[in-house]
């Protein structure tokens, strides 16, 4: 087995003799967030991969220009492990604004909710960053290059390693025939801690706010059609602007486009099973490895920080005579996460479905029952709230 040093503890850990409590193969954002949450739990953790990047990295992105919305559930998780990105990388939404197609309008505002804030638009390489720097303290965590043998495996791959398959997972894949488009932007005007979406002719362009609650800088993420896709990524960085500031109504005024851009793939991916035992070797599945929901709502890594909070918190509840790689423990891990998963991957399919539905008819039902839905009161504040994860 090969240890790089580096990173985590591996250097100091040489010559360490007491067996793998568990390995996670895949050091994303869910696979460092697992490894630190297990070794405070006092586990010995190998964490493969934090230095190879795997196959899902896309070509056209060096740095990771998204930004990603995080709830409150989420942050509790990532500040018990003090990793939570300080101050500007780390902006609190307090109000939203989601327009439909035609005059259907759905306003949030955090102060209803009574809470601080509706969500936090985190910076990608600035937490990335802290938990990278957590692990070179947790000297329960060791990164490897290669998986190494350990009484549970946690797959953590995303949606595009081959562990899971070669586990013999089965996926259930629907690939919408869309791309997301990211990048970041200058605007004339402050964001006001407003998080804007418009949903008009099947596309769905998201402006998070950036930069702190005075900032006027936004992260974009923009889900169109394959084909519009790659036009839209060619054009230079000043008509990409125009054609931001035209579908945004020119809502926070005149753009600029400021480092990279990248385009990334949308798919729903369900899988059958979430755990197992291979040759008597256990595993178990966790965030974008277990499932993969359209980024509409921001919630794919809400739910794999879940999973990893959830794995966890099974194992340190286990009876004592419970190994780590006992069946009944892993099925409680995932009896506990599936339902949650399936409502918000089916909730997410199910909006985009609806504005994707050609035809002025679907598009004033769907538009009434926006305006009808910010009147709704209790069912606003539930789906709010669901959001939230609070
Ligand atoms: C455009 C866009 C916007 C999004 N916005 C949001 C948002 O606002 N809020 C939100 O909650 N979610 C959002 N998401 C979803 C979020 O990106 C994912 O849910 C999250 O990144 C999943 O994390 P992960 O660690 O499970 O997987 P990944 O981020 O895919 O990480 C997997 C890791 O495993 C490594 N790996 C792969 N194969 C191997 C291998 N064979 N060996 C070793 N290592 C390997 C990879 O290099 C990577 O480091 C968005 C997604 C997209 C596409």
């Amino acid at each position: 087995m090969l240890l790089r040093e580096g990173f985590c503890t591996g250097f100091y850990n040489r010559g360490m003799t007491r067996p793998f409590d568990v390995c996670i193969r895949g050091a994303g954002i869910v696979g460092r967030t697992l490894a630190l949450l297990l070794g405070q739990q006092r586990l010995r953790v190998g964490l493969v991969g934090l230095d190879a990047p795997g196959p899902d990295v896309s070509p056209n992105v060096g740095r990771d220009v998204r930004a990603y919305a995080l709830n409150a559930r989420s942050k509790a998780i990532l500040e018990s492990l003090r990793v939570w990105p300080n101050g500007a990388d780390a902006t609190a939404v307090t109000h939203m604004e989601v327009h439909g197609d035609a005059g259907g309008t759905v306003f949030f505002n955090a102060q209803d909710q009574g809470a601080e804030a509706l969500s936090w638009i985190v910076d990608v390489p600035a937490l990335e960053r802290c938990l990278t720097d957590a692990l070179r303290f947790q000297p329960q965590v060791e990164c490897l290059a290669e998986p190494c043998e350990a009484a549970l495996t946690v797959v953590c791959e995303g949606n595009a390693g081959g562990a899971r398959e070669a586990l013999g997972v089965r996926s259930t894949v629907f690939a919408y025939p869309q791309r997301a488009i990211a990048g970041r932007l200058r605007c004339d005007h402050a964001h006001t801690q407003t998080a804007r979406q418009w949903f008009r002719g099947g596309e769905i362009l998201a402006f998070l706010p950036m930069a702190g609650p005075d900032g006027n800088s936004i992260a974009f993420v923009w889900s169109v059609l394959n084909e519009r896709a790659a036009d839209l990524m060619a054009l230079p960085n000043a008509a990409l602007c125009q054609e931001l500031e035209t579908f945004s109504g020119l809502a926070l005024g005149h753009l600029e486009l400021f480092g990279d851009r990248g385009s990334w793939p949308l798919q729903l991916t369900e899988v059958d099973r979430w755990v197992g035992a291979e040759k008597g070797k256990a595993w178990a599945l966790a965030g974008d490895a277990a499932h993969t929901v359209h980024p509409l709502a921001g919630q794919g890594l809400n739910l794999g920080l879940e999973d990893a909070a959830v794995l966890t918190e099974t194992i340190r509840t286990r009876e004592y005579w419970r190994g780590l790689g006992d069946s009944r423990l892993l099925r409680r891990y995932e009896r506990a996460r599936r339902a949650d998963v399936q409502r918000t991957a089916l909730t997410m399919h199910g909006l985009q479905q609806l504005f994707a539905l050609p035809g002025s008819g679907w598009q004033t039902v769907r538009n009434l029952g926006m305006n009808g839905f910010d009147h709704s009161g209790v069912i606003k504040q539930w789906v709010a709230q669901q959001a939230m994860g609070t």
